[in-house]
């Protein structure tokens, strides 16, 4: 057994109602905040009003950017850059789901890369696409990003603890992770208060995106055994409390079950990286914006992990068996019979919680097929790379057509 295992400093709070207990670690990082949010549910729940006060009572300034929108395009990080670098802010804190959290890593790359001397059209002299590693040259993303602090309030993209920002480019039609070891939070805080207001739909959403996060990491040809240990744990934890956390939001124990499975899952990404699912369901939300991550992801997997096995070799199906074993699921031996043990479970999973649609049912033209495929190709290669069997174009255009 040899391995590498990197997890840079991490600086996590949990619980009911730290983030009302976190200025003086934010503090640490900078005095002059700006609080990048979607557009309505922070507000509406009252946590932009109360965490605005929380800093502003212990002397901080604050500045708002509540224009995300779900799956951030890269012009609303352009024009946070700017508003961040005209109002001088030292920290960026991202409060809401993956979508604020990501917005915010990327506007502290863009606004801490540029200064107000050098604005060009994107005002900030910089736009973050310049940054993505899907360009053939991208620019290098360095120490001069402004610290990120992440309050999530799903338990979903696991983005809290991770080096990625997941940003599309609507011309371009691509959605891509972009990643730095410079954005892992400086500071994350998973409030269960928050949490629990996740309506049931988006519970289920999100929770399938923790789920599949923990599976491909734990079969990813990029793990190691203490990401395995992690993406199990995620699996068990994810299966015990998925379910009642969607049926009963107020349930702490449930919502904490799923916040910790979303943070072990963050943790196992960071290291072993996604594989094919995520690979084919971002060409997905780039098309479909409308459509969920999570309801892509779960259209995809099941089809994917019978691929995996169908093809895989003994070290791939020993994890999917283990993985029927996190499941609840007894299993002997380690063969396809007992590695379909988690496929099986999975599709119970989906249909208890309401996700068992195909992507017609999404609203998914099939004439767009070899579109998505051609974009799964030229964006995730990385993904594509780690996965457990070798795919080419033909496989990637036959799943999409088995998940339809
Ligand atoms: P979003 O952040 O997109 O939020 C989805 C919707 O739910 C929004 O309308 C939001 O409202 C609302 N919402 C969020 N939290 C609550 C809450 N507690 N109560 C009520 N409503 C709420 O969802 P996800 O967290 O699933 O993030 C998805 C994004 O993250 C995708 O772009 C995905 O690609 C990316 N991602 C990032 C990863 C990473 O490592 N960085 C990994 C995997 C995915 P409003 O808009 O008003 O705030
Ligand atoms: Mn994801």
């Amino acid at each position: 057994m040899e391995f590498n295992f990197y997890l840079p400093k991490v600086n996590l709070i949990f619980g009911k109602g730290v983030s009302f207990k976190m200025s003086d670690e934010v503090k640490k990082l900078g005095s002059k905040a700006m609080l990048v949010t979607g557009r309505n549910s922070m507000e509406q729940l009252g946590f932009t009003q109360k965490i605005t006060r929380h800093f502003k009572d212990d002397g901080m300034e604050v500045t708002l950017f509540n224009k995300i929108t779900p799956n951030p395009t890269s012009d609303s990080v352009n024009e946070g850059a700017k508003v961040a670098l005209e109002k001088k802010c030292d920290v960026i804190v991202g409060l809401g789901g993956g979508s604020a959290i990501d917005a915010a890593k990327a506007i502290a790359i863009v606004a801490g890369h540029s200064s107000t001397q050098n604005q060009n059209k994107f005002g900030s002299g910089q736009s973050i696409w310049d940054f993505s590693q899907s360009q053939s040259s991208p620019k290098p993303i360095t120490e001069k990003t402004l610290p990120i602090v992440a309050i999530t309030s799903s338990s979903g993209t696991g983005s809290h603890v991770t080096r990625f920002s997941v940003i599309t480019n609507p011309e371009l039609n691509h959605k891509v992770g972009i990643y730095s070891e410079h954005i892992f939070p400086k500071l994350s805080v998973v409030d269960l208060d928050i949490i629990k207001n996740m309506p049931p739909a988006l519970t289920a959403e999100s929770g399938v995106d923790v789920l599949t996060h923990c599976l491909e990491g734990l079969v990813s040809k990029a793990g190691n055994p203490i990401t395995e240990e992690m993406a199990l744990q995620g699996i068990e934890l994810v299966f015990n409390y998925l379910t009642d956390a969607f049926r009963n939001g107020e349930n702490l124990r449930s919502r904490g079950g799923m916040a910790l499975a979303d943070t072990y899952a963050g943790f196992v990404i960071t290291t072993s990286r996604v594989v094919l699912p995520h690979a084919m369901s971002h060409p997905i939300s780039a098309y479909y914006p409308n459509i969920s991550h999570g309801a892509a992801l779960a259209a995809l997997t099941p089809h994917i992990m019978q691929f995996n096995i169908e093809h895989g070799d003994n070290t791939t199906l020993q994890k999917y068996c283990l993985a029927s074993g996190a499941m609840g699921r007894r299993t002997f031996g380690t063969n396809k019979y007992e590695a379909m043990k988690s496929v099986e479970a999975v599709k119970e999973l989906l249909e208890k919680i309401g996700m068992n649609k195909g992507l017609q049912e999404l609203g998914i033209d099939p004439a767009n097929i070899n579109n998505m495929v051609k974009s799964t190709i030229e964006t995730g290669q990385g993904p594509i790379t780690s996965n457990p069997v070798e795919v080419i174009e033909n496989d990637i255009a036959r799943i999409y057509k088995q998940a339809l």
